[in-house]
């Protein structure tokens, strides 16, 4: 398993994606082969998503590696993410935040919210709550949020992630139709001003919800 971590760790460091050492470090503590299902297990170590059941899937780290470095996560931070799926993405967060930080992590798929806490329990993660849920909603009693990251698609960021956002704090999301999207990083500068960045196309299953995709159109 470690030679097959250490290999993908390689990859995603020659090809630009994996600069801190930190984030290096949480992914040698949260190994994606404790994340994937039995059958899939030779997978866990290729850089491509891996199917998790119920029609989802853990991401290509390479993708979770941009996304992750892209928040500039701190330690203590209070962080949302939307989209638990294996709970491999909330592992890693909740190695850079710390003991001292928190994340919260939404799901809407009972099903995969236990396959996620048992996952995090086999990595000891203490620090990590997986809610049930329309994560497009956000959390507005665990708000405001130091980063916020949506980890499937949506058309647009929907405005009470935007709200629970802190000022100076960063959101990351898919965002386009639900063939393809844009990776967008939004820092919200002040109350009502956000600045935006652009970190190239992806490929991501839909968020559901209010402020998601409606179920009837996937
Ligand atoms: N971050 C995950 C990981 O590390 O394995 C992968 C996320 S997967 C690409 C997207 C997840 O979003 C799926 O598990 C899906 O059920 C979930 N999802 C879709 N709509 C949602 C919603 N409205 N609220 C919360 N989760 C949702």
């Amino acid at each position: 398993m470690s030679e097959g971590l250490e290999r993908l760790i390689g990859e995603i460091k020659k090809h630009g994606f994996l600069k801190s050492k930190p984030l290096e470090e949480a992914i040698r503590k949260c190994p994606r082969g404790l994340f994937v299902p039995e059958d899939r297990k030779e997978d866990a170590y290729l850089d491509e998503p891996v199917h998790i059941g119920f029609g989802q899937t853990v991401s290509q780290p390479s993708t979770v590696v941009l996304m992750t470095e892209a928040l500039k996560v701190e330690k203590g931070q209070n962080v949302l993410e939307v989209g638990t799926g294996s709970g491999w993405q909330s592992a890693i967060l909740g190695v850079l935040v710390g003991e001292k930080g928190k994340i919260y992590t939404t799901e809407r798929l009972k099903a995969l919210i236990r396959i996620a806490k048992d996952n995090l329990n086999r990595i000891g993660a203490k620090n990590i709550e997986v809610i049930e849920g329309d994560g497009s909603l956000g959390l507005k009693d665990k708000a405001p949020f130091d980063r916020i990251i949506v980890t499937a698609a949506v058309r647009f960021v929907p405005g009470p992630l935007l709200e629970q956002l802190k000022i100076g704090g960063f959101a990351i999301a898919p965002v386009g139709d639900m063939v393809s999207q844009e990776m967008i990083l939004i820092k919200r500068v002040e109350k009502n001003k956000f600045e935006r960045k652009f970190l190239g196309r992806f490929a991501f299953v839909p968020l559901l919800g209010e402020y998601g995709f409606s179920e009837g159109s996937v």
